[in-house]
């Protein structure tokens, strides 16, 4: 039996009736007293999930008389044990918060205040303004006379903040209005992440589970502060360390995360390709790398074809008219049968591996040393031990987040951390891998679910007008490959796309109509539709209205001041929100005359986590539900139901008037009323029609049992293949699991797979075939993740379930890749095969020393009359920006600034510095400064501080400050956003923008006096 600590307390009655334990031998005299005066005595219980990292500690909620009365951390949860930081453990406060929205809120145009109105009233207005604004300005053909079926004047935004289920049903109904300025919070904290992981491995996921960290030889926390901001992964850090790992941290600023590691390392921000391309050259020189997993694992020794060099920055197939690479110059090198050729022997000069070394010849420690800022003592020292894990052995894992994503080259620098660990063979191994922090609650799911513009869920591209059919679409986007010993997964994604399709339109989805593809608006190729280009477009009044969940960018986009104009110029606007906001509020932000705003404003008042229902997904992608512990406060309802009757309120004007291109509404198959456990069923996804697959058969209506299942013809619906098996007609829903019984085996290496879910197919450790050698032998049987025994694996649950690569019918281990392999030439980036150095947007430098090219060739450049970009060296702001969040508040903090205790321990804007810059500045601990950067200004409180020390870089002094994100004028006395001055430049994969370096000025002042709206 399976019986969770929790579990045996309840079996036996303590804690909820006080029956002693006295029968099993145990003295509970003292607890039985304990147990008498509780608060929670009698109080209903209910597991929830904290609504802020994406650790989602689960939590155990008590209510009596509907009221919520406590919260604390659950002790089965096998990541916190039970311990929560300050944010979870303060969110009863929150949930009770008198500044909650509980009431539907209506602003009229030009108006100076809120009314209240009732949710019909609302919904019926709301449901008007879209349609108008569809019938208007909906798009059946683009410019070139395609068929589109978009509309374009309408945006989307937010949220990570909803659960899977509420995300699910918000995509379908985005997709069926026809609204492609389609973006949710991913896209500025954990965009890189999925291009980044995806071109090394072929899944774009943390590769392991907060757990296994704890497995780990060597940690390189880099781009990260975790203690800080993922508090709850620092206990498997420690485990590490208390194990005899070396851990090191890799960071502008010493922090509560350097303070425990063996290690601190200051670099400059921005120099992370620097530093680590610096790594892959010692490895490779060095002779540092695990062979046998580079030669048989990754594409070590594939042929790059002849066209692929690179000169002086710049790779092969620039085209400078369209700003971009054209990536044929970096294929590989195929024979007649269209097989990748291959050197085994590794001597061939353009195989990957010498293409590689030759790379990053110029990544010595010398200039590696001058650029970062990083002493050679403390660069050799971090190569030395993170390298050392390059062994059957041994293994180490690389944590990042923000640190590493919010760059110009932010894919690039995920990409580089992968190919050091396809180096070191660190993938698919216990205590190796990537640990992509990622930032919100529910980010994970809410990109697995797609609330992005460029995907659909399950991770298929968007259609654009180039597809006109779906036979043409699935022909560009199904890879094949000639290898038959590669399984090339993604070769099923006709099956898992027409699922998709199936969900949305139902019955009406058929063979004979391409399963109702041409519903699905087209976006035209090459056009960017993220959060950038969504301001740029609403600044300059080509869009007129929209809705915006859960997500606070006028407090949280760069370059505020335009993003806060742009707003201003809006027609009208739905929001769902849990409290005021920069966003919400914009209209009557100081020094505005709210008179001449002309938005009509709804805001709708959203349930709190412990007041819904439904699942999120953690960065190891634990796929985990919460309850409903009381009903949501005042008049607030949670999402899903605002989402399912706006698009049913809009469906129902289509039905009785008619308008443009009714049918992806009018045909949708979607629920009349929310209900998370109905539509956790349909993510799953259904049999549609009775079905004999091999010799097994499916009735109409039953679960599909997982996605192997999934069909091509029709017959399966899933609304996300990646999570289908979650949800089983023989084990019912598995996210709510809460065994914690595991193996010897498993325990050794902490990996409960009893508890929840995970997606793929209740894997914990991705690509862990690549754990064992080509006989299913684990590379390190101390710490085996998975071992062929007698015919099978056993262990976690094997990525393919094919027989160990030597055997008959046995595969590579990469089953994502079109290859087989991992891959440490990546063709598929916008901005190279390899990372390489360039400096950020804004740089205090006028050279780079590794060559003639200073800035990312193929960045995001907004420009605009309010999108201004320092020169390099600009003499006017010589210091250099970086930004961050707290462990008290989150994100913008348009939650967190609402819990007293939360601010009572960070109450205020400020801006760490050095003393030394201090002294230069004339500045004094504690005094009002302004930052100035091209864009604007902001004030802050001025923290001299040794955290922060000025570096040498290339012979000259350059200083940093650090400043947090999360303060906004909307609750008092707090300041404002620090994105006020950050740039509106994005990476060329994702368009992130570059948050974590810019170039500012600081100024002595009195509070307030300088600044403006
Ligand atoms: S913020 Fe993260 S670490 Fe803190 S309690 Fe919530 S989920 Fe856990």
């Amino acid at each position: 039996m399976g019986l969770s600590r929790r579990g045996f307390l309840k079996l036996t009655g303590v804690g909820v009736a006080g029956l002693t334990l006295g029968r099993f031998g145990i003295e509970l005299g003292p607890v039985s007293v304990y147990a008498a005066g509780l608060k929670i005595e009698g109080a209903k219980e209910s597991i929830s999930i904290c609504p802020f990292c994406s650790c989602g500690c689960n939590l155990l909620v008590h209510s009596k008389a509907g009221k919520i009365i406590n919260v604390e951390g659950d002790p089965d949860f096998p990541i916190s044990g039970g311990g929560l930081c300050s944010k979870g453990a303060s969110l009863k406060s929150l949930h009770t918060s008198p500044n909650r929205l509980t009431k539907p809120l209506y602003r009229a145009p030009g108006s100076t205040e809120w009314v209240e109105k009732d949710w019909d009233w609302m919904m019926e207005r709301i449901a008007r303004r879209i349609k108008d604004q569809r019938d208007q300005d909906f798009m059946r053909k683009n410019a070139s006379g395609a068929e589109v079926n978009r509309l374009e004047s309408v945006f989307h935004l937010g949220s990570s903040q909803v659960s899977n289920e509420e995300a699910a049903v918000l995509h379908q109904m985005v997709r069926a209005f026809g609204i492609v300025h389609f973006d949710h919070q991913a896209r500025i904290c954990h965009s890189p992440s999925v291009p980044g992981l995806a071109e090394c491995f072929g899944r774009g996921a943390m590769t392991n589970h907060y757990n296994d960290i704890a497995n780990a030889d060597a940690v390189l926390i880099m781009g990260s502060n975790c203690a800080e901001h993922h508090p709850m992964t620092f206990k498997w850090v420690i485990h590490a360390k208390e194990k005899g790992a070396y851990v090191m941290h890799v960071d502008p600023k010493f922090s509560r995360t350097s303070a425990r590691c063996h290690l601190h390392v200051p670099i400059r921000s921005g120099t992370d390709i620097a530093m680590l391309g610096g790594m892959v050259k010692y490895i490779l020189d060095n002779k540092k790398y695990f062979s046998d997993y580079v030669l048989d694992y990754t594409n070590a020794s594939f042929l790059v074809g002849e066209k692929y060099s690179f000169k002086d920055g710049m790779f092969a197939g620039f085209d400078a008219a369209k700003g971009k690479y054209d990536k044929s110059a970096w294929a590989f090198e195929k024979d007649e049968k269209g097989l990748v050729k291959r050197d085994q022997t590794l001597q061939h000069p353009r195989c990957v591996i010498n293409v590689l070394k030759n790379h990053y010849d110029r990544y010595d420690l010398d200039t590696v040393s001058s650029v970062t800022g990083v002493s050679k003592e403390h660069l050799l020292k971090v190569y030395e031990e993170f390298c050392a894990t390059g062994r059957p052995d041994k293994a180490g894992v690389f944590i990042y987040a923000l640190g590493w994503t919010q760059h110009s080259v932010g894919v690039q620098n995920i990409r580089l951390s992968g190919i050091i660990q396809q180096l070191l063979g660190n993938i698919g191994v216990a205590g190796g891998g990537i640990a992509a922090l990622r930032g919100e609650p529910n980010v994970q799911g809410t990109t697995d679910h797609a609330l992005l513009y460029g995907y659909l869920p399950g991770y298929h591209n968007t259609p654009t007008a180039n597809y006109q059919s779906l036979d043409e679409y699935l022909k560009a986007y199904t890879p094949k490959t000639a290898d038959p010993m590669s399984v090339n997964w993604w070769q099923n994604r006709p099956k898992y796309l027409i699922s998709l399709l199936k969900s949305w339109y139902g019955e009406n989805a058929t063979q004979e109509n391409g399963f109702g593809y041409s519903w699905v608006p087209k976006m035209d190729p090459g056009v960017d539709y993220s959060h950038l280009y969504i301001f740029d477009r609403m600044y300059k009044g080509q869009i007129k209205g929209g809705l915006c969940f859960g997500h606070n960018p006028c407090q949280s986009i760069p370059n505020t001041h335009k993003v806060r104009k742009a707003w201003d110029k809006l027609d009208w606007l739905v929001i769902g929100e849990v409290f005021h906001n920069e966003t919400t509020d914009n209209w009557k932000r100081p020094g505005i005359d709210p008179k001449k705003i002309k938005t009509e404003i709804f805001l709708l008042p959203s349930a709190y986590r412990a007041e819904k229902e439904g699942t999120i997904s953690n960065s190891g992608r634990w796929h985990m539900w919460h309850y409903k512990a009381v009903e949501p406060l005042g008049k607030s309802r949670n999402m899903g139901e605002m989402f399912v009757e706006i698009m049913n309120r809009v469906r129902a004007l289509y039905a009785k008037e008619g308008g443009a291109f009714p049918e992806p509404i009018t045909k949708a198959d979607y629920p009349a009323k929310f209900d998370a456990e109905a539509v956790a069923k349909s993510i799953n996804g259904f049999f549609t029609r009775d079905t004999k697959i091999g010799d097994k058969e499916y009735k109409k209506g039953q679960l599909v049992p997982g996605f192997p299942n999934l069909q091509a013809d029709g017959s399966t619906s899933s609304l996300n293949w990646l999570y289908c098996g979650g949800y089983t007609e023989k084990d019912g829903n598995l996210a709510k699991r809460r065994d914690l019984t595991q193996t010897p085996m498993q325990a050794k290496i902490h990996l409960y797979p009893k508890f929840a879910w995970a997606w793929p197919m209740d894997r914990r450790v991705l690509y862990n075939r690549a754990s064992v050698d080509k006989n299913g032998n684990p590379f390190n049987p101390d710490k085996a993740v998975i071992a062929w025994q007698d015919g099978k694996w056993v262990g976690d649950v094997p990525d393919g379930g094919y027989p160990p690569m030597a055997m008959e019918g046995g595969k590579y281990p990469f089953i994502m890749t079109i290859e087989g392999h991992a891959q440490l030439f990546g063709p598929g980036r916008e901005d190279g095969p390899f990372p390489e150095h360039y400096e950020p947007a804004e740089t205090p430098l006028t050279v780079n020393p590794f060559s003639g090219q200073m800035h990312n060739p193929v960045m995001k450049v907004i420009k605009s009359d309010m999108d201004q970009l320092a020169k390099n060296g600009d003499p006017r702001f010589p210091i250099v920006l970086t930004t961050y969040n707290l462990t008290e508040h989150w994100c913008s903090g348009s939650e967190t600034r609402n819990g007293p205790a939360l601010l009572e321990a960070e109450p205020q804007q400020y801006v760490e510095m050095s003393p030394q810059l201090a002294a230069e500045k004339g500045i004094k601990n504690g005094e009002v400064v302004i930052i100035e950067s091209l864009r604007g200004k902001t004030e802050a409180v001025a923290m001299v501080t040794v955290r922060i020390k000025p570096f040498t870089i290339m012979g000259k002094t350059i200083h940093l400050v650090g400043m947090p994100f999360c303060f906004g004028w909307t609750t008092p006395n707090c300041g404002d956003s620090t994105n006020r001055v950050t740039v509106s430049i994005g990476d060329p994969n994702v368009s992130i923008p570059e948050y974590k370096a810019c170039l500012v000025n600081i100024l002595r002042t009195t509070r307030g006096s300088e600044l403006g709206a």
